[in-house]
């Protein structure tokens, strides 16, 4: 029989260590821009072809590696930065001299270097770390690398990536990372697309970190930012964090380094939320922006592959003095919070950033086939027998009589010899869910605002928003996605949208879409997504529970009920009308036969 044990090719090993250390594009980009870093370039470009799944290309105009070094650079554990000396006390980004082989060995490699001292630079090219052809080049001081094709050798992790926007949006996370991180070093990240480059990211020419903020996180944030600063344990910190009325739904905004490298510390962070005590409600999360520098033997950098989660000593009192800086910081600056703001928004709100008194106003007409939506013509009759109460009723095509709307929920409304109950919510919904339904081929119409409502998600929601966007603009509700700040501008929303645009209807419209459950009444024609869609949007259209109706809006709705396919549910299979018959009436009040 033969041998089951063999021993694994090194490519393979190789590969396997490499899918450790890169797992995504922008990992491949981290190293890359971190080496960049290292060489003390002043310039560092990222240009991207499809999220980097195609193509990654980094140059800086850094130290540059000699030309004999070239391939050396890309040996597994060659390093320039790590001796024997230093292994405790590494200053520099990279030390593990295993990111350019890792990188090499599931990709095709193009690098070009310089250093200053040689006339030529020189370049090479490879394929899974084989060398196809190495040149002299012509280039200025500094390092070009263009990786292409990863993971092309190495199906299972390529499988693994997510689409060209996710992949664009974690790089983009990296880079504004080192934006923040390096406000001295110039950053640019380009996308190419055919023959045209065009800019996503570029860090600002002026060199401090407000600047930098502003450029990445606009003014909105930016403004509810206070700086902080003070020495904690064995560390100098520097940087901002936010007033307690600037929260976001989820950690995205809080970015901590230790000497320059980017480390995640859970147990900083809840210190940190612990000290805005009862300010932060649930689930909302400050903006936090800090870096500490100090020794660089204060924390164990080596137990993460990627060099992410670091180990603070265990006598560090930093996790207990870090809350006393941050409540001093928010106490300094409250007098800021106390003076007349232009609108302050409540805390949990506060990520929705709106317009006051804001209307939107319907600019936009888009075509639809066959027949638009007419409002049913509405009939005012003064009821023939003149009873007392009945000058305020309203008729509709003659069938009922609205009476009334009580609890702000329902209507009460007689029609032929029943009593009807309606939920005017729930009817509403029907009606708005039959509308889109019904259209659903078609464009429908959409109310397009002057100004683009922001609308703060979290990268959960900005994924869904991302890949529903198609789906959603079919139905009228049009928005762009600004990746950087994770912020959605809804241009329009459709014509059916009848509640005020204010902050909660439309953040718990976002929310929703997350939670919302696909199992009801998803019919053949539908597949679930534009279901979820659809009955999401003609709840959030829908006039809401809770809110005084008029009459005549009563009677609109009913009259547009009873011409839906299925009058009597709304699409969540909650009842929409419940009848009550003069007889039941009269035997409740022991009248029969009376
Ligand atoms: P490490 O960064 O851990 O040393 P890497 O595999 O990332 O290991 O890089 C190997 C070596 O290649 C580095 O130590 C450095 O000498 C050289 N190098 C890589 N990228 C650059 C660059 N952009 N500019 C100058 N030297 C570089
Ligand atoms: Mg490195």
């Amino acid at each position: 029989m033969a041998n089951k044990i063999h021993l694994i090719p090194e490519e393979i090993i190789r590969q396997i260590a490499a899918g450790e250390v890169i797992t995504r594009p922008a990992d491949a980009v981290k190293e890359l821009v971190e080496n960049s870093i290292d060489a003390h370039a002043s310039k560092i470009a990222v240009i991207l072809e499809n999220g980097g799944i195609d193509r990654m290309i980094v140059e800086d105009n850094g130290e540059g590696i000699q030309p004999g070094e070239l391939k050396l650079a890309f040996e597994l554990h060659t390093s320039s930065k790590i001796t024997q000396d230093n292994i405790h006390n590494v200053s520099t980004l990279g030390f593990r001299g295993e990111a350019l082989s890792s990188i090499g060995s599931v990709s095709r490699v193009k690098i070009r270097s310089k250093v200053e001292s040689e006339e030529f630079g020189s370049e090479l090219i490879m394929e899974n770390l084989r060398i196809i052809s190495q040149n002299q080049v012509r280039m200025s001081k500094g390092t070009r690398i263009e990786i292409s094709g990863l993971f092309h050798n190495y199906p299972a992790r390529r499988k693994f990536l997510k689409s060209v926007a996710t992949e664009k949006r974690h790089i983009l996370t990296v880079m504004t990372h080192f934006c923040l991180t390096y406000p001295d070093i110039h950053f640019t990240v380009g996308e190419r697309k055919g023959n045209t480059v065009s800019s996503v990211l570029e860090s600002p020419t002026r060199k401090e970190l407000l600047a930098v903020l502003f450029d990445v996180f606009g003014p909105e944030i930016t403004s509810g930012l206070v700086p902080i600063r003070g020495n904690v344990g064995y560390w100098k910190i520097t940087g901002y964090i936010s007033k307690p009325i600037l929260v976001r739904k989820d950690r995205k905004f809080q970015y901590l380094s230790i000497n320059g490298r980017l480390i995640r510390n859970t147990e900083l962070v809840t210190q940190i939320e612990r000290a805005y005590g009862s300010q932060l409600l649930k689930s909302n999360y400050p903006v936090i922006i800090l870096s500490l520098k100090g020794d660089y033997n204060l924390v164990d950098y080596n137990i993460h592959p990627q060099k992410l989660e670091v180990r603070f000593r265990e006598d560090d009192p930093i996790f207990h003095e870090i809350s006393t800086l941050v409540q001093e910081t928010l106490v300094e600056k409250s007098e800021i919070q106390q003076l007349p703001h232009k609108k302050a928004p409540n805390v949990s709100n506060a990520e929705i950033d709106l317009q006051e008194g804001y209307e939107p106003l319907i600019s936009t007409k888009e075509v639809i086939p066959g027949e638009s939506f007419v409002q049913t013509s509405l009939e005012e009759i003064t009821p023939q027998n003149n009873s007392v109460n009945h000058t305020r009723a309203v008729f509709v095509q003659g069938g009922f009589r609205v009476l009334g709307h009580i609890f702000n929920k329902f209507a009460l409304i007689e029609k032929d010899s029943e009593l009807w109950l309606m939920d005017v919510h729930a009817s509403d919904e029907r009606v708005k869910f039959e509308r889109y339904q019904e259209h659903r081929e078609s464009l429908v119409m959409s109310q397009t605002f002057l100004k683009p409502v922001s609308v703060s998600i979290n990268s959960g929601e900005l994924d869904l928003l991302v890949e529903l966007q198609d789906t959603f603009q079919k139905f009228g509700f049009q928005y762009s996605i600004q990746h950087l700040t994770s912020t959605i501008l809804i241009h329009g929303v459709p014509v059916y949208y009848d509640q005020r645009l204010d902050k909660d209807s439309l953040h718990k419209l976002i929310n929703d879409f997350l939670t919302a459950d696909t199992n009801i009444e998803i019919s053949s024609k539908f597949n679930a997504i534009e279901y979820r869609v659809v009955s999401r949007l003609a709840c959030h259209g829908a006039v809401r529970s809770g809110y005084p109706v008029s009459e005549r809006k009563v009677a609109e709705i009913l009259s547009n009920l009873l011409k839906c396919n299925s009058p009597w549910t709304c699409a969540h299979g909650r009842p929409t009308i419940i009848r009550i018959s003069h007889s039941k009436l009269e035997s409740w009040f022991k009248r029969q036969g009376q």
